[in-house]
């Protein structure tokens, strides 16, 4: 339903800002300010997290099955083959305005450009990959032009906005769609269940709220770790009495990577992902829980751009 927009004119032409807008104030059918196309109002809401309730801002966006102007610059459209043009081949045309982009190249961009990409010589990791060795130059244009894609997702309404523009391959061109790549808030969980069951792993976009920023752990200036926004501990399904949380850690081994990420800033961080789960503790108090399971997604980064702040 295209990207999200702050402000929207209504039938006679009046502006309306979406963070004070309510159903009935302007002249309907409400349009965008630059093509004219119909837009609706989506009212703010709260994602209520586990030890915080985050606000989410209202905004107008296409009705369904509508389209901004090619020009227009709230359109999905260009924007995409804008960053296809300088995606060095992550984002190639499938036909017209089609486009995918291959995650596998994405994968092998990160597990093979932590050697020569790391100037500090600190780096030990083998170069795994057979395809890029004589191209490193390109690995950060691939995870650059993957980072834009991502940015252009987390300001859009829904997967929908973007899928139908650029669909996502992975090994053997099997289609991977945007659901199981790209993972709001909400959707912690599934993103866990799918690192930890899938047999084949492609790269996952995870999106959340930074919780905090520790550097220097344990006075090691190696390590440097961000954690997001938990959700609510839900009750275990075969043990209702054991709560179940799951945390996302991203782990970077400079210190200057997390720089400008502040808390409550809202992130999208790609990678490969490791799933791993502690076992139960017992519950501090009497609550609705007697024990508490936390899982965890983590990750190590190669390059810097797999962080996008929204
Ligand atoms: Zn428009």
């Amino acid at each position: 339903m295209g990207i999200k927009m702050g402000s929207a004119l209504d039938r006679t032409g009046s502006e309306w800002q979406a963070d004070t807008y309510q159903k009935g104030m302007g002249a309907e059918p409400l349009k965008c300010r630059f093509c004219s196309i119909g837009v609706t109002h989506n009212p703010s809401y709260t994602r209520e997290l586990h030890d915080k309730s985050v606000f989410v801002s209202a905004y107008f966006r296409l009705l369904p099955g509508g389209e901004h102007a090619a020009n227009c610059k709230y359109g999905v459209q260009e924007e995409i083959s804008e960053i296809a043009k300088e995606s060095q081949g992550l984002l190639e045309s499938v036909k017209g305005n089609q486009y995918r982009m291959r995650l596998v190249m994405i994968k092998e961009a990160l597990e093979g450009g932590a050697a020569p990409t790391n100037q500090s010589g600190e780096g030990s990791n083998a170069r795994s990959s057979k395809t890029y060795v004589s191209t490193p130059g390109k690995l950060p244009a691939y995870i650059n032009s993957a980072k834009r894609a991502l940015k252009l997702r987390a300001l859009c309404a829904s997967d929908s906005d973007v899928e139908q523009h650029l669909e996502l391959v992975f090994e053997g061109n099997t289609v991977v769609n945007w659901r199981q790549f790209y993972f709001e808030t909400e959707r912690h969980m599934e993103a866990f269940h799918a690192v930890s069951q899938n047999t084949t792993q492609h790269p996952i976009a995870i999106h959340g709220y930074v919780k905090s920023v520790r550097r220097c752990v344990g006075d090691d200036k190696n390590k440097n770790v961000l954690n997001l926004r938990m959700n609510k501990y839900r009750a275990d399904s075969e043990k209702p009495d054991n709560g179940v949380g799951l945390e996302v850690s991203i782990w970077s081994r400079q210190t200057a990577w997390f720089k400008g990420i502040e808390h409550d800033d809202e992130v999208v961080v790609l990678g490969m992902w490791k799933a791993s789960t502690t076992p139960p503790t017992t519950a501090p108090n009497e609550g609705r829980y007697k024990t508490f399971t936390k899982n965890r997604l983590s990750l190590s980064l190669v390059l810097m751009a797999q962080i996008t702040k929204v």
